[in-house]
């Protein structure tokens, strides 16, 4: 039998190859994309200007994801949401959306685990099953506008998973989100946080798209970097950094540095000081995330006041700098965590 592809996954133009293929006129699918895309479609049932029997015949031909949601919990503190999500193989995925005054955000997993090993990250524990198709990071953003009936303006691939290491999937959905045939969300309000491969960051760059590449450094030196990242141990954090100032260079978009502190570990006057060398002159932003703390590690956060200080101390040099605010802290919002606790039960 043959393995049915994947409609959702289709790009426009490769869906009307398709159409061709199958002996159906080219307009057919845009109403098949626009159902897919604009209309956001659960099922082919909803496709109500499509006839039953060419209904019937891509049914045979092409599998529809649709994401079951299995749970949503809604937190009590800032109405952040985290949805549980079944994928067709059963395997779960997790993601958050955001209220904030600029617009609403999603926050999408890009695999199924991760096998990026960071120590602090609670999505990497069981390592990583696959990654996700193009359709599957898709519909985690459509079943999320259906269900709360509200725009998505801003995406973030925050979620489970190391985003580089999915180029391919990442990179057309990344072209399909941002297709004015379907969502149409602009480049600038897609946000790719990675935790530092260098050879698809450079790809990535190559590209020119107008996304935000956000850098998960936590450590500011090598040696403490790779303690809490082992994959610092393949690629310095002086190549990793070029990388940044590559991707600066090549598509003018000022780079987000993400770095979780961790009490004691990384949030000292010493680790601000070889910080700020770091990144010395390099267009950036700074986001400072208190760790969450997960079980299964002896990881703390930082005291309020030391957040204060290493804030302070990049201040000083100019250099951009927010403490992320803490969404869903009641509602297991750090990546990973829902999935774990629900995932092992089942
Ligand atoms: N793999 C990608 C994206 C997923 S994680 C990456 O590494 O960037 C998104 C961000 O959350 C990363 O900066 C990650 O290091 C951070 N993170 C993961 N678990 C965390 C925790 N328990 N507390 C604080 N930040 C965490």
């Amino acid at each position: 039998m043959d393995i049915k592809k994947d409609i959702k996954s289709l790009s426009l133009s490769e869906l009307k190859a398709e159409m061709e293929l199958i002996g159906e006129k080219a307009f057919r699918a845009k109403q098949l994309y626009e159902w897919m895309h604009v209309k956001l479609a659960r099922d082919y049932d909803e496709m109500t200007n499509i006839s039953n029997n060419l209904k019937q015949k891509i049914k045979d031909k092409y599998e529809y994801t649709s994401l079951k949601k299995l749970m949503v919990q809604t937190s009590k503190i800032d109405g952040t949401k985290k949805y549980l999500f079944e994928l067709s193989d059963g395997n779960l995925v997790e993601s958050v959306w955001m209220k904030y005054h600029h617009g609403n955000s999603v926050c999408i997993s890009s695999q199924v685990g991760c096998r990026m090993g960071c120590r602090f990250c609670a999505s990497t524990l069981d390592g990583l099953e696959r990654g996700l198709l193009p359709s599957e990071m898709l519909d985690q953003i459509y079943a999320i506008s259906r269900d709360t009936g509200e725009r998505v303006s801003n995406v973030v691939v925050m979620g489970t998973g190391e985003p580089l290491d999915n180029y391919d999937n990442l990179l057309k959905f990344i072209y399909m989100l941002t297709d004015e045939n379907g969502l149409n969300i602009s480049q600038r309000n897609i946000t790719v946080s990675t935790c530092g491969i260098v050879e698809n960051m450079k790809r990535l760059a190559d590209e020119q798209l107008q996304i935000t590449l956000a850098l998960s450094l936590h450590g500011s030196t090598q040696e403490k970097r790779q303690e809490l990242m082992p994959i610092a141990r393949k690629y310095s954090i002086n190549e990793v950094v070029d990388a940044c100032r590559y991707y600066f260079e090549k598509t003018g978009r000022r780079i987000t540095f993400e770095y979780s502190l961790v009490g004691g570990i990384n949030d000292t006057d010493e680790d601000a000081d070889n910080l700020c060398q770091l990144i010395g002159g390099l267009n950036c932003h700074i986001n400072l995330i208190p760790v969450n703390p997960i079980k299964e590690r002896e990881y703390v956060e930082s005291e309020k006041k030391d957040i204060q200080n290493f804030k302070n101390k990049l201040e000083k040099k100019h250099i951009n700098v927010t403490i992320r605010r803490e969404m869903g802290r009641d509602i297991d919002g750090a990546c990973g965590q829902l999935r774990r606790r629900i995932g092992g039960q089942k």
